[in-house]
C-alpha cells in the first residue's frame, strides 16, 4: 500500500534538534510583580531536517521549561516535518515521561494547567519554517495566506528606573512622571511610527497612572491608547478608572484578577476589557465566555501552542464575538517574525499587536527583514519565516547566558534585592 511521503526533494524527517538558551540585555522595566532583570532569557530552537534545511523557533528559557524542551528535542528526530499533529503526540509523551506533564508558570504572573502548548509552540514554529523553506513559500501562506501586507504593532511604554542599579543610566533614562512617559512615547512614535500606545501599569497608585494616560491622550490625539495594570486594582477601582478613561482608551487590559472579577467590572463599563491573564489557555475560554468577562483576548503563540493553535483561537473568538489582539513578552527576531506571519494570516486580529522590540538592543536574527515603518512590520516574503539566523550572534548571546548567572525570570526576587519588603501588587489598589 502506498504511504504518503513527501517528494524526494522535500525534507522528510527531522534529523537533529538543538536548543540554545540565550540572554540579551533588558532595561529595568517595572511591573506589578517587580522589575525586569538585567537580562531576558530565551531559548532558540533549531530543527534540522535530513535534506540540510533548518527550521527556527523561539520560546522562554526558565530552567524547568528548558528541561522540557530538551526532552522533546531528544524525542523528535525521525518525525515527519509535515506532521504537526504527530509533534503534539511527541510532546505529550515526552512530557509524560520526563516531567509528569505538570503545568507551567511565567514570571509569577500566569499559570496554566498543562505545559504541552507552551512546550510544543517553538517546535511547531520551527517545523512550519522548515515546511515553508522546503516549499518556497512564507509561513503566512501555510496559515491560509496573508490578509494584510503589513502588521501594525503598538508602542509599549513602561515606568522604569533610570538604569539597573550599579550599571549607570540607560539610553531611555527614568520613566516615572507623566511627562517622562510622554517623552518615552514621543521617542517610540517618532522612531517607529506607532499609532497605538500601550502603558504597562500597576506600578504606581491608580491616580498617577490615570494622569499618565490623560497626558498621553492630550499629546497623541487620535492614537489608540491602552493601559494594562496586570490585575493591580480592586473591582471597585477598576470600575472607577474605566469610567474616568472611557473616552480615551480603546481597551482596558486586565484591570483586576480572575474571570469573576473581570466579569464584575465588565458589567459596569462600556469599555472593552482585554486579557492575557485570565484567559491564557483553551481551558479558560468556556468560563470566560459564560461570564462575559472579557471582550478582547490577547493571543500569544508561545502560550497557545503555536501558530495553528493561535489561528484556532482566532476562530473561537470570532464565533463568540470576542475581539482579538496579541500579547508580547520580551522577544527576539525569530518570535517577531512568527508573530508577524500569524497576525498577517489572522483576519480578525484587528488590533495593533504588542511588542517589546523597541527595548531590545541585541538579536540573533540578521537585520534587514522586520524593520518598523509607520508602526508596522512588512510580512516577510522569503521562504518559511523569511529570516536568517546570525550564528555568531547566537554564540555570543549563549555565552552571555552562561556568564550572566540568571536561570529563570525572577522579577519579584530581583526587585526585593533592591527594594527589600516589596510585595507584588495583586489587586492592592
Ligand atoms: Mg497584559
Amino acid at each position: 500500500m502506498p504511504t504518503s511521503r513527501p517528494p524526494h526533494d522535500l525534507p522528510g524527517r527531522v534529523s537533529r534538534v538543538v536548543v540554545t538558551p540565550v540572554a540579551f540585555r533588558d532595561p529595568p522595566l517595572l511591573n506589578v510583580v517587580g522589575v525586569h532583570q538585567p537580562y531576558v532569557l530565551r531559548a532558540v530552537v533549531q530543527v534540522h531536517a535530513d535534506e540540510g534545511l533548518v527550521g527556527l523557533g523561539e520560546t522562554y528559557a526558565d530552567q524547568a521549561h528548558l528541561d522540557r524542551l530538551e526532552a522533546v528535542a531528544a524525542a523528535l528526530p525521525g518525525a515527519d516535518v509535515f506532521d504537526l499533529n504527530g509533534l503534539r503526540r511527541v510532546v505529550v509523551e515526552a512530557l509524560g515521561a520526563s516531567t509528569g506533564g505538570a503545568g507551567a508558570s511565567f514570571g509569577g504572573m500566569l499559570e496554566v494547567s498543562s505545559a504541552v502548548d507552551t512546550v510544543a509552540a517553538p517546535f511547531e514554529v520551527a517545523l512550519l519554517d522548515l515546511q515553508g523553506k522546503a516549499l518556497g513559500r512564507p509561513v503566512s501562506d501555510l496559515l491560509g495566506g496573508a490578509v494584510r501586507e503589513r502588521v501594525p504593532y503598538s508602542a509599549y511604554l513602561f515606568y522604569k528606573w533610570a538604569g539597573h542599579p550599579g550599571h549607570g543610566e540607560d539610553d531611555w533614562g527614568e520613566g516615572r512622571t507623566p511627562e517622562q512617559l510622554v517623552a518615552q512615547a514621543r521617542r517610540m512614535v517618532t522612531e517607529y511610527g506607532f499609532t497605538a500606545v500601550k502603558l504597562k501599569g500597576g506600578v504606581h497608585e491608580p491616580r498617577h497612572e490615570i494622569e499618565t494616560v490623560e497626558a498621553l491622550a492630550a499629546e497623541f490625539p487620535g492614537h489608540a491608547l491602552r493601559i494594562d495594570p496586570n490585575g493591580a486594582w480592586t473591582v471597585g477601582t477598576s470600575i472607577e478608572v474605566a469610567g474616568r478613561l472611557a473616552d480615551v482608551l480603546e481597551y482596558l487590559e486586565d484591570p483586576t484578577p480572575g474571570i469573576e472579577g473581570m466579569a464584575l467590572v465588565a458589567e459596569r463599563t462600556e469599555l472593552p476589557l482585554a486579557t492575557n491573564m485570565c484567559v491564557i489557555a483553551f481551558e479558560h475560554l468556556r468560563p470566560a465566555v459564560a461570564a462575559d468577562a472579557v471582550q478582547v483576548v490577547l493571543s500569544d503563540h508561545h502560550l497557545w501552542g503555536g501558530l495553528r493553535r493561535s489561528a484556532l483561537l482566532g476562530g473561537i473568538c470570532e464565533t463568540f464575538g470576542l475581539g482579538l489582539s496579541m500579547h508580547s513578552n520580551s522577544h527576539l527576531g525569530i518570535s517577531l517574525a512568527a508573530m508577524t506571519h500569524l497576525a498577517a494570516a489572522t483576519p480578525n486580529l484587528t488590533y495593533a499587536c504588542d511588542t517589546h522590540d523597541p527595548w531590545k538592543t541585541e538579536d540573533v536574527v540578521r537585520p534587514g527583514v522586520l524593520e518598523f515603518r509607520d508602526g508596522s512590520v512588512a510580512v516577510p516574503t522569503g521562504p518559511g519565516l523569511g529570516i536568517e539566523l546570525d550564528e555568531d550572534a547566537l554564540a555570543a548571546l549563549h555565552e552571555q547566558y552562561v556568564t550572566c548567572g540568571q536561570r529563570g525570570r525572577e522579577d519579584t526576587a530581583y526587585m526585593r534585592s533592591i527594594v527589600p519588603g516589596f510585595t507584588p501588587n495583586t489587586a492592592r489598589w
